[in-house]
């Protein structure tokens, strides 16, 4: 049998492990990326021996990475070398306390008896029902594909509704558990992960803190471009073709099918199954005819941005974890401020990555490399925000919080700045309204409601990343990547 081909659009997470799938299953395989390196969001910046990761650093859910390595022939341990990061978390509350998030239960319960006594116990039972949350989604949900209405509105996940609280709100559901605002805020601000508001998002959630603590959280040596680094390698040793600086212009289309791509330099590259890697509002926009799906596509919700900093550090800063949050006293007001008014809150929440605390090599020895992720809202394209101005309020506060730790004098030792706003993100990868997440992971949004991996027309035209089923986050994108490729399979008459 003749050998088939694929064209991928797009070297992100999905990309390449679609690619790479797809080369172990006989496909030649080529890869079109618009920006100079493979990645996607999960990207590098490398300077004065600082090393940043630009987008994603925590790594989650280690056996979904570890699948992947495993179905491309591979063991995930030759080639990412992880560290477990125990506690997970330092959480600093506005009223100066902070709990580290650990899984020493004895450490765990000290904490918490301090905050709340009795909260232990609550404590273990919110574990408890965050496992059997995790192990319900994952089974039904998650790790599967929805090829019509029938696999999704069945009687089972009309079950599931219930027994995942989907429809039970999650800050109002860890009431049963704790009293105390700060636990409150505490095991549901990850529900930011997914771009949702605690007060907004279903109660299933509970299976992120949960996978956190019990799976852990994870760093490769060299930082979480490694992954990149060894799924790209992966491929190229498959045979996949990598062609960076390659933005595609258009997906051809003869009648009901894709017949490859057109680069912007005019390049044709013929294909037997296209796979849009690139966010999928953008694809549908602007490299597929028209047919009102973009339009569509444009009104439904969209997950937050992100503002980034990264400074390369003259000093050391102790009093940072490798990752230290840290949560407004207005913590309801501070979602409404991203999610609905799509802009900053007065007293933002953030997230401060130190990954030398993790790695040492990933600063000069005695100095520091950090990166502080500030939760905003996605470009609004009514009413135009005004970034500069923005991204000046967001820097002051967090340096002013830093300054509230005792990290008092950060600016005087900045070597240098780096950062990105929304714009940076839509203009850098293509990212609608410059979503840092893709579409928003509302119930309306979700498994067969998602936007699906196959295109409804274009029968050999496939999606795989952060927009489509199953969501966002690395993992997540990687559970997509084998889901898109098993529908490839199937397609073709192949087995998986
Ligand atoms: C600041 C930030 C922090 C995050 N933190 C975490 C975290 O800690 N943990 C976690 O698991 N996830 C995190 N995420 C989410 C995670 O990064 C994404 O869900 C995931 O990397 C998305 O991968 P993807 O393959 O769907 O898409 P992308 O990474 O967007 O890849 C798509 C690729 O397509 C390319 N492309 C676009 N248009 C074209 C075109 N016309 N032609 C050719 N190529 C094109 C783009 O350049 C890009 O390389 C974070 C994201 C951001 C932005």
């Amino acid at each position: 049998m003749e050998r088939q081909s694929a064209a991928v659009i797009g070297a992100g997470m999905g990309g390449i492990a679609t690619a790479a799938r797809l080369a172990r299953h006989g496909y030649s395989v080529t890869v079109a990326e618009k920006v100079e390196r493979a990645g996607g969001r999960c990207n590098r910046m490398v300077r004065d021996g600082h090393h940043f990761d630009t987008g994603p650093t925590l790594f989650v859910m280690p056996q979904v990475y570890a699948r992947t390595f495993a179905d491309l022939g591979e063991r995930m341990e030759d080639h990412l070398h992880l560290r477990r990061i125990d506690p997970t978390y330092r959480v600093h509350f506005d009223d100066g306390h902070t709990l580290s998030l650990t899984s020493d239960l004895h450490v765990m319960q000290a904490q918490l008896e301090a905050m709340e006594p009795g909260s232990f116990g609550a404590f273990l039972r919110y574990l408890n029902e965050g496992c059997r949350h995790h192990r319900l989604a994952f089974q039904h949900l998650i790790e599967r594909n929805f090829r019509n209405p029938l696999e999704f509105y069945t009687l089972r996940n009309l079950v599931l509704l219930f027994r995942l609280k989907l429809l039970t709100k999650h800050y109002h559901h860890i009431g049963n558990y704790f009293d105390d605002q700060r636990l409150k805020a505490a095991f549901t601000f990850q529900d930011m992960y997914v771009s949702l508001s605690p007060y907004e998002a279903p109660a299933t959630y509970s299976l992120v803190p949960y996978a956190e603590l019990s799976e852990g959280v994870w760093f490769p040596e060299g930082g979480m471009y490694a992954i990149a680094e060894a799924l790209t390698s992966i491929a190229e040793r498959s045979g996949v073709r990598f062609m960076y600086g390659s933005p595609v212009e258009q997906i051809n289309v003869d009648g009901a099918r894709a017949t490859g791509v057109t680069l912007a330099n005019g390049q044709r590259v013929g294909a037997d199954v296209v796979v849009a890697n690139a966010d999928l509002p953008y694809v549908y926009r602007h490299l597929l005819p028209d047919d009102g799906t973009a339009g569509r596509l444009q009104r439904k919700k969209y997950a937050c941005s992100a503002l980034t900093f990264y400074w390369g550090i003259d000093r050391q800063v102790p009093q940072l974890s490798a990752h230290t949050m840290f949560l407004s006293g207005q913590y309801r007001q501070g979602f409404d401020s991203v999610l609905r008014d799509l802009t900053l809150p007065e007293e933002p929440s953030f997230y401060v990555h130190a990954p030398a605390h993790a790695d040492p090599a990933l600063a000069p020895r005695g100095q520091d490399t950090l990166m502080a992720v500030v939760p905003v809202g996605h470009i609004d394209d009514t009413s135009p925000q005004d970034w500069d101005a923005i991204q000046k309020r967001a820097r002051q506060a967090v340096l002013q919080r830093l300054a509230e730790i005792g990290v008092d004098d950060l600016e005087a030792h900045i070597k240098f700045e780096a950062s990105c706003t929304p714009p940076g993100w839509r203009s850098r990868y293509n990212l609608t309204k410059g979503s840092a997440l893709g579409l928003g992971h509302n119930l309306s949004q979700m498994g067969y409601l998602r936007p699906h991996n196959r295109h409804g027309r274009y029968r050999n035209l496939y999606f795989v990343g952060a927009s489509t089923h199953p969501g966002s986050g690395v993992a997540t994108v990687l559970i997509s990547a084998r889901l898109a490729t098993e529908r490839i399979l199937q397609d073709a008459g192949v087995r998986g």
